[in-house]
């Protein structure tokens, strides 16, 4: 099952931003402020299938063939309701651990009742004309989501060096800076990055003119 996000060329896909160089933090960055104020991009199950096919976790025609089944379904309505529950739980948890605390046992307990409930088996696998070991993950159930975010979040909490886990500077993304200098600043050069070199420029001149003044 993959823990980092698989398409990490580009920073949206399908509406989805995918900056954080981690499946966890992609999951996490799943509600940006944008220009216009803070976005859920999970409103629906629809949104959280076609979030899956954009991270990898599903083909496109599992996401189909999903949605339809998990459309308008209680059960489906109630998971969601609760895996954003939880996402702001992680957030609180990566806040933490940004500032230099470790992680509370609750979350941790949290974390390995989810593991638990993992459907996933190991099978081999054909691939062109390489057999391939790993885990297949084909889900039935909207409960059955909880394990790969599940492992995703674990993987994270376990391999991840916190130094390297920052918010941006100028919005709420979080993101793993895997840049050889350590020194990403922000979650894109195109959504933020950008917005404060121009603001800066903007402060350097005012003083000038000031100066001159
Ligand atoms: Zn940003």
């Amino acid at each position: 099952m993959p823990t980092a996000s698989k398409k990490t060329s580009r920073e949206w896909i399908d509406g989805f931003l995918f900056v954080g160089n981690h499946l966890a933090l992609d999951f996490l960055n799943t509600r940006p402020v944008l220009a216009e104020g803070p976005k859920e991009l999970l409103p629906d199950v629809d949104a959280l299938v076609r979030w899956l096919v954009a991270s990898g976790l599903l083909t496109r025609a599992e996401g189909r063939a999903l949605a339809r089944k998990w459309r308008r379904t209680p059960q489906s309505a109630r998971f969601l309701r609760e895996l954003l529950k939880f996402r702001e739980r992680l957030r609180a948890t990566i806040i933490r651990q940004e500032a230099g605390f470790s992680v509370s046992d609750a979350f941790i307990g949290e974390l390995n009742s989810l593991l638990k409930e993992d459907p996933s088996v190991i099978a081999l696998q054909r691939t062109g004309k390489k057999l391939l070991l790993g885990t297949i993950f084909k889900p039935e159930n909207p409960n059955d989501v909880w394990a790969p975010i599940g492992i995703a979040v674990a993987e994270f909490l376990s391999n991840v060096s916190p130094g390297r886990v920052r918010k941006c500077e100028s919005c709420v993304v979080h993101f793993l800076d895997t840049s050889k200098k350590g020194s990403r600043r922000w979650c894109s050069m195109n959504i933020c990055g950008n917005k404060i070199k121009v603001a800066a420029y903007q402060q350097r001149k005012r003083a000038e003119v000031k100066k001159i003044r």
